[in-house]
């Protein structure tokens, strides 16, 4: 998407050697929604005809673009809580997920009455990289029973492997903007 990749050109931050893009200007700390609109027009656009329900993203910083896609599907969106308490009664999937960012693992978890075997979920994320957020996700819908029809996923970081791996497993992953190579000289795109 002509108008993501301008705007990562122009406003992105290359960090720890070309390995982390930050986008806190416009996505993952002010938004810009009228961007974000665009882009979830873009995802109706490619997901629109698959009867979506559901909007699923994990907490935090899916959580902004999730809901404006959302609201171009005129669906909900629901988003996994990173969890410190133990599931106990039963009540919610859960899954275990390591940090890209952070270097950790942590648990994520949904409500099992939000989502039901009725349900065609969307994944929807900021950045694709090793794939273990998606995968999480990816999980917590299989537990659930509901039907997994893809990712929307704004930034995909394609010299990581997370992309490849999800779309082999068999899932549809359409991503906006696919970087190709990023160093401090600057990114290409594929
Ligand atoms: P994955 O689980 O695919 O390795 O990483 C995806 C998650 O890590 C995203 O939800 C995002 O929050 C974070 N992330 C991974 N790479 C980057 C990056 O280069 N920049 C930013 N801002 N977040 C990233």
């Amino acid at each position: 998407m002509q108008l993501l990749e301008d705007r990562i050109r122009k406003d992105g931050k290359i960090r720890e050697h070309g390995s982390v893009l930050k986008v806190d200007s416009f996505l993952n700390h002010q938004i810009d929604v009228d961007l974000c609109k665009e882009m979830g027009k873009e995802f109706f656009r490619l997901f629109g005809g698959e009867g979506i329900t559901k909007i699923l993203t994990i907490e935090a910083s899916g959580i902004g673009i999730a809901c404006i896609v959302a609201q171009c599907f005129g669906v909900p969106v629901l988003f996994a809580k990173k969890s410190k308490t133990k599931n106990i009664d039963g009540s919610v999937y859960t899954s275990q997920v390591h940090s890209f960012t952070h270097g950790t693992n942590y648990e994520v978890m949904v409500a099992k009455e939000f989502l039901s075997p009725n349900d065609r979920v969307l994944l929807v994320d900021d950045f694709l990289a090793n794939g273990a957020a998606l995968q999480g996700l990816m999980d917590i819908v299989h537990q659930s029973g509901a039907d997994l029809v893809g990712a929307g996923i704004c930034i995909e970081k394609a010299f990581q492997p997370g992309g490849d791996l999800l779309r082999q497993s068999g899932l549809r992953v359409e991503s906006l903007a696919r970087i190709a190579a990023m160093s401090e000289n600057g990114i290409t795109f594929c």
